[in-house]
Protein backbone atom coordinates (compact mmCIF):
# COMPACT_ATOMS: atom_id res chain seq x y z
CA UNK A 1 0.00 0.00 0.00
CA UNK A 2 1.63 2.81 -1.21
CA UNK A 3 0.43 6.25 0.06
CA UNK A 4 -0.57 8.47 -2.61
CA UNK A 5 1.24 11.61 -2.99
CA UNK A 6 -0.35 13.39 -5.27
CA UNK A 7 -3.33 13.68 -2.77
CA UNK A 8 -3.62 13.86 0.84
CA UNK A 9 -4.06 10.43 2.13
CA UNK A 10 -7.27 10.07 4.09
CA UNK A 11 -6.69 9.47 7.63
CA UNK A 12 -7.32 5.47 8.06
CA UNK A 13 -7.74 2.92 11.07
CA UNK A 14 -6.67 -0.62 11.56
CA UNK A 15 -9.34 -2.48 13.21
CA UNK A 16 -9.14 -6.32 13.87
CA UNK A 17 -11.91 -8.94 14.17
CA UNK A 18 -11.43 -12.72 15.17
CA UNK A 19 -13.75 -15.56 14.39
CA UNK A 20 -14.98 -18.64 16.55
CA UNK A 21 -11.84 -20.32 14.85
CA UNK A 22 -9.31 -18.06 16.00
CA UNK A 23 -8.71 -16.25 12.54
CA UNK A 24 -7.58 -12.39 13.07
CA UNK A 25 -9.09 -10.01 10.04
CA UNK A 26 -7.04 -7.03 10.14
CA UNK A 27 -9.61 -4.38 8.13
CA UNK A 28 -8.17 -0.53 7.26
CA UNK A 29 -11.19 2.07 7.02
CA UNK A 30 -11.74 5.39 6.90
CA UNK A 31 -10.77 6.92 10.29
CA UNK A 32 -14.09 8.75 10.52
CA UNK A 33 -16.05 5.56 9.86
CA UNK A 34 -17.50 3.25 13.01
CA UNK A 35 -16.28 0.32 12.44
CA UNK A 36 -18.37 -2.25 11.92
CA UNK A 37 -19.03 -4.55 14.98
CA UNK A 38 -19.04 -7.93 12.69
CA UNK A 39 -16.66 -8.83 9.89
CA UNK A 40 -16.89 -11.39 7.50
CA UNK A 41 -13.73 -13.80 8.02
CA UNK A 42 -12.44 -14.11 4.47
CA UNK A 43 -10.92 -17.41 5.53
CA UNK A 44 -13.67 -19.29 6.66
CA UNK A 45 -16.89 -17.44 6.00
CA UNK A 46 -17.90 -17.12 9.94
CA UNK A 47 -19.01 -13.71 11.39
CA UNK A 48 -15.86 -12.54 13.22
CA UNK A 49 -16.08 -9.57 15.81
CA UNK A 50 -13.60 -7.30 17.54
CA UNK A 51 -13.52 -9.07 21.02
CA UNK A 52 -10.48 -11.61 20.84
CA UNK A 53 -11.44 -12.86 23.79
CA UNK A 54 -14.83 -13.37 23.02
CA UNK A 55 -15.52 -13.90 19.19
CA UNK A 56 -19.00 -13.73 17.74
CA UNK A 57 -19.08 -17.59 16.94
CA UNK A 58 -19.62 -18.61 20.56
CA UNK A 59 -23.62 -17.32 19.47
CA UNK A 60 -23.64 -21.21 18.47
CA UNK A 61 -25.13 -22.57 21.66
CA UNK A 62 -28.24 -20.92 19.91
CA UNK A 63 -29.55 -23.82 18.01
CA UNK A 64 -28.93 -25.96 20.59
CA UNK A 65 -30.97 -23.96 22.93
CA UNK A 66 -33.28 -23.94 20.86
CA UNK A 67 -33.56 -27.39 20.43
CA UNK A 68 -33.65 -28.12 24.31
CA UNK A 69 -36.38 -25.34 24.32
CA UNK A 70 -37.98 -27.34 21.41
CA UNK A 71 -37.76 -30.71 23.61
CA UNK A 72 -38.76 -28.67 26.72
CA UNK A 73 -41.84 -27.49 24.88
CA UNK A 74 -42.94 -30.69 23.49
CA UNK A 75 -42.26 -32.10 27.06
CA UNK A 76 -44.58 -29.57 28.22
CA UNK A 77 -47.30 -30.60 25.86
CA UNK A 78 -47.22 -34.05 27.10
CA UNK A 79 -47.51 -33.20 30.46
CA UNK A 80 -50.38 -30.85 29.23
CA UNK A 81 -51.86 -33.95 27.46
CA UNK A 82 -50.86 -36.17 30.48
CA UNK A 83 -53.10 -33.93 32.89
CA UNK A 84 -55.91 -33.51 30.07
CA UNK A 85 -55.96 -37.04 29.70
CA UNK A 86 -56.26 -36.96 34.27
CA UNK A 87 -58.87 -34.67 34.01
CA UNK A 88 -60.70 -36.09 31.66
CA UNK A 89 -60.31 -39.91 33.65
CA UNK A 90 -61.79 -37.60 36.44
CA UNK A 91 -64.64 -36.44 34.97
CA UNK A 92 -65.60 -39.91 33.22
CA UNK A 93 -65.31 -41.55 36.93
CA UNK A 94 -67.67 -38.83 38.28
CA UNK A 95 -70.27 -39.42 35.58
CA UNK A 96 -69.56 -42.54 36.23
CA UNK A 97 -70.74 -43.19 40.18
ZN1 LIG B 1 -12.28 -17.56 10.27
Amino acid sequence: MRPDERHQPAPRQDVSYWCRNDHRVDIRIAADVEPPPLWDCPRCGLPAGRDAQNPPGRVRAEPYKSHLAYVKERRTAEEGEALLAEALAALRRRRGE
